[in-house]
């Protein structure tokens, strides 16, 4: 008996069945997690032209390639940084990483701000340098960055603020700068996060976010985006393309999810860490507050210049230079967490080593430097437990 084409069997029902996605009625807010290795088209001819035109078009064609719902998130991020497109990667090091891959070869140059995230100078240590790229650390002002240009200066590299202390640069001079020697520019925005501070506007290439951080907002998610001009695009594209770098639906649908609050918790942020850090400056335990928004911080002109507005973070020193007394510090609050990372909506207190984190400025002898995340709790609260901490530096063991 010949079988019936409208009847196929179980293992083909199994394959075949449950994929429609017509639903009756209205359209859900936000766009669905579409979980997708392989895309499928109608015929060869749409195969093969979108396999044409996905280099230099973004085409759902394979999921190594981004999935629908990262594309949604792309345009997000790329609305908020006012570039032309966005690529996600796992965390914001793999970003920052495909930056370095993407736009240098063996022989090139590049110049890198001092007050980089301190784990890239492990990725120029092991990989950049070892491959034959390499890297002048420049003052994390920039006032030595024309010095150290060089004939094969290919990428000059910022993080503006400044990781732990907060230094600023003025960004439209280093663009034009690196521009005039025929270099990019790239800036780390994460503690900007598109809604502070915005490099492609201020001059520069290619800015790199760490989404870890506010666009995700709840400490549950890793992920990096890279926007750029649209000149500076096709290598970046090219270079994630060849090496196979995708986030998951599931992680681009959170991060998405953070991004619709992102302008409203950055406000309370900084509401916050304001309250607080008024209040850590007026204690005599405290030696100095880092904060841009202070008056006192050295970047302060150029933050008022090129910044909507601070965010959670401050550090401070102690005027107690011992060790002990920082760890006595954070070990007395209850209400900070202990712990790397920011940008969630809770507090966090975590002592951290500028002399090991900067090579063009000599931190030995200050005082230890305690990094605040200021979160979303009452900050009277936080203030009480502050304010427990600091009197549990005196309570010495001995
Ligand atoms: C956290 C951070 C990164 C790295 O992001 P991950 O997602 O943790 O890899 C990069 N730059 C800055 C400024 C950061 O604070």
């Amino acid at each position: 008996m010949p079988r019936d084409s409208h009847s196929p069997r179980l293992a083909t029902r199994l394959v075949k069945g449950g994929t429609s996605t017509v639903v009756n009625g209205g359209r859900a807010v936000n766009p669905p997690v579409v979980r997708a290795s392989t895309a499928l088209f109608e015929s060869m001819a749409d195969l093969n032209d979108a396999r044409r035109r996905r280099s230099s078009e973004r085409l759902f064609t394979y999921g190594a390639r981004g999935n629908p719902t990262g594309f949604a998130l792309e345009d997000v991020v790329s609305g908020l940084e006012g570039g032309y497109r966005t690529r996600l990667f796992p965390t914001g090091l793999a970003a920052m990483t495909m930056v370095f891959l993407a736009y240098l070869r063996p022989g090139d140059h590049a110049l890198i701000s001092d007050c980089v995230y301190q784990p890239l100078r492990h990725f120029v240590d092991t990989f950049l340098e070892p491959w034959g790229v390499h890297v002048t650390y420049f003052r994390a002002d920039g006032s030595d960055a024309a010095s150290c240009m060089t004939a094969r200066t290919r990428l000059v590299y910022v993080e503006c603020p400044g990781s732990l202390l907060y230094e600023l640069c003025d960004l439209p001079a280093l663009a034009e700068l690196a521009h005039s020697h025929g270099a990019l520019l790239a800036a780390d925005n994460t503690w900007g996060s598109g809604v502070q501070y915005q490099p492609l506007k201020l001059g520069a290439d290619i800015s790199i976010m760490a989404a870890t951080k506010y666009l995700s907002g709840h400490s549950d998610v890793m992920m990096g985006t890279v926007t750029t001009t649209e000149t500076a695009w096709q290598p970046l594209a090219t270079m994630s393309d060849a090496q196979g770098v995708a986030v998951s639906p599931d992680d681009a649908y959170l991060v998405l999810r953070g991004t619709r609050t992102l302008g409203a918790r950055l406000a309370l942020h900084e509401k916050h860490a304001l309250e607080v850090a008024h209040w850590l400056a007026a204690q005599p335990a405290v030696a100095r507050v880092f904060c841009p928004a202070l008056p006192e911080h050295p970047g302060h002109a150029l933050w008022q210049r090129d910044c909507a507005g601070t965010n959670g973070l401050i550090s401070f020193e102690l005027e107690d230079v011992s060790p002990e007394a920082a760890a006595r510090f954070v070990d007395g609050l209850s209400l900070f967490g202990i712990g790397a990372s920011w940008g969630g909506f809770e507090s966090l207190a975590t002592v951290v080593n500028v002399a090991s984190a900067r090579t063009r400025e000599d931190w030995r002898g200050a005082g230890p430097i305690v990094r605040l995340h200021v979160g979303l709790e009452d900050p009277r609260d936080l203030i009480d437990d502050l304010a427990h901490g600091l009197g549990a530096i005196n309570e010495r063991g001995d």
